[in-house]
């Protein structure tokens, strides 16, 4: 099923009502899904679903995890490959980095 298509589907509850698209935290990601207005039943979009499931196994794997490296007199960090595949991101992208603390930060692919 393609994406662009389950961005546009209407879903009805088992209990017969709208579900509503909304966004969820599972696994740590967001993720696109809906929920329905009237029991509450959450579904997941597959294709974020089956990124998150990814995503959660490179982390317990360690695959998300790398080493500060040095490159003449900077430092540099690697995206994983599972990243850059799992959301095509392409050399020539830029990043933004974000500051959330003294031992936290974050990337944007801008
Ligand atoms: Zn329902």
């Amino acid at each position: 099923m393609e994406e662009a298509r389950l961005g546009n589907l209407r879903l009805v509850c088992e209990c017969g009502e709208n579900a509503l698209e909304t966004q969820l935290v599972w696994k740590g990601i967001k993720v696109r899904a809906w929920k329905c207005r009237k029991c509450g039943e959450e579904l997941i979009n597959p294709v974020d679903a089956q990124r998150a499931l990814e995503i959660d196994r490179a982390r317990k794997n360690r695959e998300l995890t790398v080493k500060l490296r040095r490159v003449g007199k900077s430092a540099v960090i690697t995206m994983p490959q599972v990243l850059k595949e799992i959301y095509h991101i392409k050399e020539g992208r830029k990043v933004e980095w974000n500051v959330e603390g003294e031992d936290k930060f974050s990337i944007s692919v801008i």
